[in-house]
């Protein structure tokens, strides 16, 4: 067979679309052709597979006219992802592995030059898409993807540490060693309920009526906006917060994973934990809200879920502040680049904290305030009137 079809799964925001890998051999000059919008990692792929097809002591037909196309072409396709699946492509148009095995799997992983499988991103994103998919396929990643992965319940997952170990799996019935099915990927066992990591706000003394304004502020999803002077307890107490709201649903857990995921920040020990970031004030508003080429999720999009705590808040840049209306609004940001445009979830808890003033000593019962009534007027006007939606809520 010239013609090898090899199922996998593009990343476009938080969905994982799926993307038919087609390998052509012909005879003619020999060359190795990547078409379908294909980035340039996805370009060096043809380096990557050539070398680790040779290293693995795999045959790679260097005198053939290799096509590869990656459809749907107007989809946009980065990182190494489709290494394993061109790798599986070629072996199957050259007869080395058996085709007919490719209909029922899904692949997705990046080689290296000797043939290991490495991680991809999003890896949870694409399982998720497949736990929804009409006809699921079972699923085949590299062993560090596959703990993420797995997860996800109701899908079918194999790990694979190295491109043999999925060739062994898929070797045609009439050769003389039989085929080793890949090892099914199960779920990290034992994981904690409770967060360590988060305190309890019975351990704070005192501060009565900032523990009854979070209470009602975690009771009825309301943003917060804590305003006292330096050292008065507010980080403390806005560390403390998410101890107050409920446990994840499997569906926001997976939800809040997959984006954590995307980003690269995900480890299964934080599954099912309601995230709490805490970005700094020189935080840019694409560092917040998330951006780049391609666009990446940000700080609220990473706090989905969770919990999104702003310290100093008339430090943060006006832009920076000003980006977190349409989140706030509708718990999901667009982001639009040149060529590309990604939707984010982002429903996220806003907690601010705030001095009273820019010395912070206003009101404060020892140390006397040294700014001016216009100082102190302009600091408080301008962060409560570019966050309206957080004194509104
Ligand atoms: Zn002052």
């Amino acid at each position: 067979m010239s013609l090898a079809i090899v199922h996998s799964r593009a990343l476009d925001g938080l969905h994982a679309p799926p993307v038919t890998v087609e390998v052509h051999l012909a005879n003619g000059l020999p060359s190795f052709t990547l078409v379908g919008l294909a980035d340039t990692e996805v370009k060096e792929a043809r380096e990557r597979v050539r070398a680790a097809l040779a290293t693995s002591g795999l045959d790679f037909p260097h005198n053939k006219r290799i096509t590869v196309n990656l459809a749907p072409a107007e989809l946009p396709k980065e990182s190494g992802r489709f290494d394993l699946p061109i790798a599986l492509g070629i072996l199957a148009a050259s007869g080395q592995i058996d085709a007919r095995h490719l209909s029922t799997l899904e692949f997705a992983g990046e080689l290296s030059l000797a043939g290991e499988l490495r991680p991809v991103r999003g890896a949870l994103a694409m399982a998720v898409a497949l736990r929804r998919a009409e006809q699921p396929r079972s699923l085949v990643l590299p062993t560090a993807s596959a703990a993420e992965a797995a997860l996800v319940p109701g899908i079918t997952l194999h790990a694979a540490g190295h491109l043999l170990e999925v060739v062994a799996a898929l070797l045609p019935a009439d050769e003389q060693t039989p085929a080793t099915p890949l090892p099914r990927a199960e779920p990290a066992a034992a994981i904690p309920p409770t967060d360590p990591g988060i305190g309890d706000l019975q351990d704070v003394r005192g501060q009565a009526a900032a523990k009854r304004a979070l209470e009602i502020a975690a009771a009825g999803g309301h943003s917060l906006l804590m305003v006292g002077p330096p050292g008065s307890g507010k980080s403390m107490l806005a560390q403390r917060f998410a101890g107050l709201l409920p446990p994840l649903s499997l569906d926001e857990a997976l939800e809040s994973a997959a984006v954590l995921s995307l980003a690269g920040h995900f480890d299964v020990g934080r599954w099912a934990r309601r995230p709490v970031h805490a970005p700094h004030h020189t935080a840019s508003a694409v560092a917040l809200v998330g951006g780049g080429s391609p666009p990446r999720p940000g700080e609220i999009s990473l706090a989905h879920h969770g919990v999104l705590f702003l310290d100093e808040l008339p430090e943060f840049q006006r832009s920076a502040l000003e980006s977190l209306r349409e989140p706030l609004e509708t718990g999901r940001i667009t982001i639009s680049r040149a060529a590309r445009r990604a939707e984010y979830p982002a429903r996220f808890q806003l907690i601010a904290a705030m001095n009273p003033c820019p010395c912070g000593n206003l009101g404060h019962p020892r140390h006397a305030c040294r700014c001016s009534t216009d100082a102190i007027a302009r600091y408080q006007v301008s962060s409560v009137t570019v966050a309206p939606s957080a004194r509104q809520n």
